[in-house]
């Protein structure tokens, strides 16, 4: 590798520690998350350390990160209701469970059907849903911290119920009605935990768009 490669490759791994890091960015504690592990192509042909986009307009390669993930029982999506497997980042799944909790209690029931997403799995989901998915390694759900619900759709109660009340438990809409990213169909049914405080800031921002 020559010296102006290597100088890349360090600007490059420093911007993307810094990025990666950001404090409550990912809503995880210390060292939990991880910068991008290489800057070369990954095994899925994306170029590591290259910019994809988030609803905050910040931009960035999710790369290796892995957060620390809790496991629980979803749902299928799309009306298939088999028991399914959900992983989910601890914090978020602490607040999403107060969060399932409190909609149950005015008999709003809210069902988990995807959470956590691998590279191969979101690779996996673009080969099949191609305009409907991310390509992989630039997913919210990656970070552990999105959830899909079953059965949200933008004039149900559910959708209701989570437009007033999710933000009190550190969730967010992340691709509003109107939302600046090109290419993300807006989704009622996908919501990101980013902590209560940046959660209201947000909700406060963008609640007439939700
Ligand atoms: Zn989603």
């Amino acid at each position: 590798m020559t010296k102006f490669f290597q100088a890349v490759w360090l600007f490059g791994a420093l911007l993307a520690f810094q990025v990666c890091t950001a404090p409550g960015y990912y809503n995880s504690g210390p060292g939990e998350s991880r910068p991008a592990a290489g800057f070369a192509h990954d095994r899925y042909g994306f170029p590591v350390g290259e910019k994809c986009r988030f609803f905050d307009g910040r931009s960035y390669y999710i790369g290796s990160y892995l957060p620390v993930l809790v496991r629980f029982n979803g749902t299928g999506c799309s009306g298939q209701e088999h028991r399914k497997v959900i992983f989910l980042e601890k914090q978020a799944y602490r607040h999403l469970r107060n969060m399932i909790s409190a909609a149950k209690e005015t008999g709003i029931s809210l069902q988990v059907c995807s959470g956590y997403r691998s590279l191969e799995k979101q690779s996996a989901l673009y080969r099949s849903l191609p305009n409907r998915a991310a390509p992989p390694g630039f997913s919210e759900h990656h970070l552990g911290t999105a959830v899909d619900f079953a059965r949200v759709n933008w004039d149900n109660r559910r959708y209701l119920w989570l437009k007033q009340n999710a933000h009190y438990y550190g969730f967010i809409l992340s691709f509003y009605r109107g939302h600046p990213l090109p290419g993300i169909p807006a989704e009622a049914n996908h919501w990101r935990f980013v902590g209560v405080k940046e959660a209201g800031k947000y909700y406060r921002s963008y609640y007439r768009q939700y």
